[in-house]
């Protein structure tokens, strides 16, 4: 996959890590027991942050892209995550959640080992 090797698309996957690490502890969440989950969910997000320069929640089936961007509801961090903690892609996890860690920090290269 082209995007993988290019400069752009690396950046975008540092800045996506980065924003993910900083939020996490922002809102007091945690990433998933996982790695590899917390890994595709970065990797979407700076895909889209790579083609539209905004990173879209990457779980969701778009018809239009440029329309949802418009909307301003599923750029990451989406409405239902800022008013209600309430991640449905399993990035940003509450403790109580089942599938959360106790770690809010991913290494990069586990996020580019699953690319
Ligand atoms: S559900 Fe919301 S907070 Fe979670 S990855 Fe998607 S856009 Fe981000």
């Amino acid at each position: 996959m082209d995007s993988i090797k290019s400069e752009k698309f690396s950046n975008c996957v540092k800045e996506m890590h980065k924003f993910a690490e900083t939020y996490v502890q922002q809102t007091n969440t945690f990433f998933s027991i996982d790695p590899s989950v917390t890994s595709v969910i970065i990797a979407g997000l700076a895909t889209y942050k790579n083609q539209y320069g905004v990173p879209l929640c990457p779980c969701r089936n778009y018809h239009n892209e440029e329309a949802e961007i418009e909307l301003n509801y599923w750029i990451c961090p989406c409405v239902s995550m800022r008013e209600r903690k309430e991640c449905h892609c399993k990035l940003f996890l509450q403790s109580d959640d089942s599938s959360a860690s106790e770690s809010q920090k991913i290494n990069l290269d586990t996020i580019y080992k699953n690319l």
